[in-house]
């Protein structure tokens, strides 16, 4: 492995030569080893610091270690941490009125990743299609568009579109179709050829796609269509959700409301694995006791530390802040756009970004990871999304300062490749 960056001493290539010997290797991790977190920073073993512009998938909008969402974990983990839903929790139904209103839906399922929300979507999907819809018994079919990601197990594969996601799994799950993103005539010529859809699920922007922004109007036709055609719509706002795109959520950009709201990542604020299913009573009160569930969803802990997180949006007012430092940062890449042909296109909203890269001859397909690790060694953190792609996603606390010197970063390397 080529090591750029400079803390190639022997602390860092211990950390990475364990997990090498005694971890699955289902990563591709960039050179660096961190230990500590602080805002928008994260220091490497050697104290090297970095600007975090991964923000680990977007999932730690609020900042590491964010005083008051760690505080409320740790006064809660010090009473009670899980109880498994056979009893009831004083946290709990707290924090189920709390997501509720905040997001201004009747009632709100919680598991733990951001997979098992989608899972939890599909589910009450069917339910609602059988109970509800009146589809007949095993033949309620889900819409997915193409390029889609919400995780990895077999339910979310079975929509994936990625070879490298699905080689060697199979079979995949029946009942799914798929229809190009963005393309609103092609999901009604579905809608109208087949009366089992029960439900089609999208990203508000396609994240792992590579920040994929669908044109204005979009979210408000996928809107109308469910509603003519009676299909549920479910926004995976896992990854856009809790300010990361400048808004509450994403869906808010169009004033639309969906009828299922996947949430997961920034739900901690980075602190632990908490997502939310949310919908109004006639979806939420098909599903019986028994019928879906997990030992560690809504456990008190993840409740103390999902009110903390989504206060600390709120009261700092993050949703606005991305959209400001996200015009700064698209600003700043489309004059290093101007000045260089290895960006091709600079796409996103608020601090949801990326930019496309053009490959150079000496480095093919890794031109956009060869970037990443000189990014890595000048001091900011990114990773490729799709080959091409570089995400960027900071923690939403980014001030303005901070952006600028960051942006400075990424135009002294990229103009130096
Ligand atoms: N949905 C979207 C849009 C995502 O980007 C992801 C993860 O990147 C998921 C769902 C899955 O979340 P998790 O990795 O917590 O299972």
């Amino acid at each position: 492995m080529t090591m750029y960056t400079t803390q190639s001493t022997s602390l860092a290539q211990q950390a990475i030569a364990l997990e090498e010997r005694y971890g699955a290797h289902n990563y591709h991790p960039l050179p660096v080893v961190l230990s500590r977190g602080e805002g928008v920073y994260v220091w490497d073993v050697n104290e090297k610091q970095y600007f975090d512009f991964l923000s680990a998938y977007s999932a730690v909008s609020q900042g590491h270690c964010h005083p008051r969402i760690v505080g409320a974990m740790i006064e809660q983990a010090g009473r009670l941490t899980l109880t498994s839903r056979a009893f009831y929790n004083d946290q709990l139904g707290l924090c189920e009125k709390f997501l509720c209103e905040y997001f201004g839906y009747d009632k709100v399922l919680m598991m733990n990743a951001g997979v098992e929300g989608g899972e939890t979507a599909l589910k009450l999907t069917r339910k609602w299609a059988y109970k509800i819809k009146g589809i007949p018994q095993n033949e309620a079919k889900m819409v997915f568009a193409e390029g889609n990601f919400w995780g990895r197990t077999i339910a979310a594969i079975s929509s994936s579109n990625e070879t490298s996601s699905t080689n060697d799994f199979g079979p995949l799950l029946p009942g799914y179709l798929q229809v190009p993103y963005n393309d609103l005539p092609a999901l009604e010529a579905l809608f109208k050829a087949d009366s089992n859809i029960a439900g089609f699920m999208v990203e508000p922007i396609q994240g792992e796609a590579g920040v994929v922004v669908p044109d204005e109007g979009y979210l408000r036709g996928v809107r109308d269509l469910c509603t003519k055609y009676n299909v549920l719509f479910i926004a995976d706002e896992v990854q856009t959700g809790i300010g990361r795109t400048g808004r509450r959520l994403a869906c808010d950009h169009e004033g639309v409301k969906p009828d299922l709201l996947v949430l997961g990542k920034a739900l901690s604020g980075g602190t632990m694995p908490v997502s939310a299913v949310l919908a109004d009573d006639e979806i939420m009160l098909t599903l019986k006791p028994g019928e879906h569930g997990s030992t560690y969803g809504g456990n008190p802990l993840a409740c103390a530390v999902t009110m903390a997180a989504l206060n600390v949006v709120q009261d700092e007012r993050l949703a606005e802040n991305a959209e400001a430092m996200g015009q700064i940062f698209r600003d700043r890449m489309n004059a290093l756009r101007a000045k260089t042909d290895l960006v091709t296109l600079v796409r996103g909203k608020g601090l949801l970004n990326a930019i496309v890269i053009a490959p150079r001859p000496a480095f093919g397909d890794e031109t956009a990871w060869e970037l990443c690790l000189r990014f890595c060694d000048n001091g900011l953190l990114a990773k490729p999304t799709h080959g091409d792609k570089i995400r960027f996603a900071p923690p939403l606390v980014i001030t303005e300062e901070q952006m600028h010197e960051a942006c400075d970063i990424i135009e002294r390397t990229v103009l130096a490749f």
